[in-house]
């Protein structure tokens, strides 16, 4: 049996077309099942689903043969490892361009954030890339207090919690509505395929056949 982790939303969404080329179809859809493990049209390939930020916990300890992550989650689970394709515990993360978007650091409108950062000053960083956030502010030698959140980032610089924040961004709509302005772009981020190294010796061929077709559609895309 090979198990992938997946969680509900855009990466399932966006897995579908690319487990599709591999000849596989899901035989549920997440949002009106509540089941976790969801069977395929092959007897040998299951989902599970699991919170995004829960995929390569399960990928890294065996709970799944592989998974689907945003870069931004596998960032902040591993480390830059997992940039230079190596996250410990982890089997290459192949690229998948899918669920892309960008982290970026948005401030109030009213806050003039290039004075801020010029003048040396502590800035009040609030996000829920806390590791990510660290990591471009001291490359930037920029000091800051991180403020731990786990959602609506947004509503940080409104209330006065913190001067930033660091989160994703697609359209900029929910920064439009909020009056919050994108000031900075750190990276580009879609969703990497990560496998777990002990599964691929155990189940080489399989596990092969499905990374290679993964990799197939996404180059014929
Ligand atoms: P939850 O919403 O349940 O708290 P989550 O935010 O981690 O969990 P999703 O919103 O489904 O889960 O995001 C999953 C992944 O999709 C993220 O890790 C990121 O890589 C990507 N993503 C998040 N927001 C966007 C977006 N606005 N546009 C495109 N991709 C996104
Ligand atoms: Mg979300």
């Amino acid at each position: 049996m090979i198990t992938l982790a997946l969680s509900k939303g855009r990466i399932f969404d966006d897995s579908l077309p690319l487990l599709r080329a591999a000849g596989i179809e899901v035989l549920e859809d997440p949002e009106k099942s509540r089941k976790l493990i969801i069977a395929t049209t092959r007897p040998d390939v299951r989902v599970v689903l699991v919170r995004a930020t829960d995929v390569p916990t399960y990928v890294q300890h065996g709970g799944a043969d592989l998974g689907v992550a945003g870069l931004d989650v596998l960032l902040e689970h591993g480390g830059d490892q997992s940039l230079a394709g190596g996250a410990v515990g982890l089997y290459r993360p192949l690229d998948l361009k899918i669920a892309r978007c960008r982290m970026s650091v948005a401030v109030r409108e009213d806050f003039d954030y290039a004075a801020a950062v010029k003048q040396g000053s502590r800035i009040r960083v609030a996000t829920k890339y806390t590791h990510t956030a660290r990591q471009h502010f001291a490359t930037k030698g920029v000091h800051v207090d991180l403020i731990k959140l786990y959602g609506s980032m947004e509503l940080a610089p409104l209330t006065g919690l913190a001067d930033a924040i660091v989160d994703l961004v697609s359209t900029g709509s929910t920064l439009q509505a909020n009056h919050l302005l994108e000031v900075e772009h750190i990276m580009d981020i879609s969703a990497r395929l990560v496998v777990n190294p002990a599964a691929l010796k155990l189940k080489r061929e399989p596990l092969r056949a499905l990374i290679d077709a993964f990799e197939a559609a996404v180059e014929g895309r």
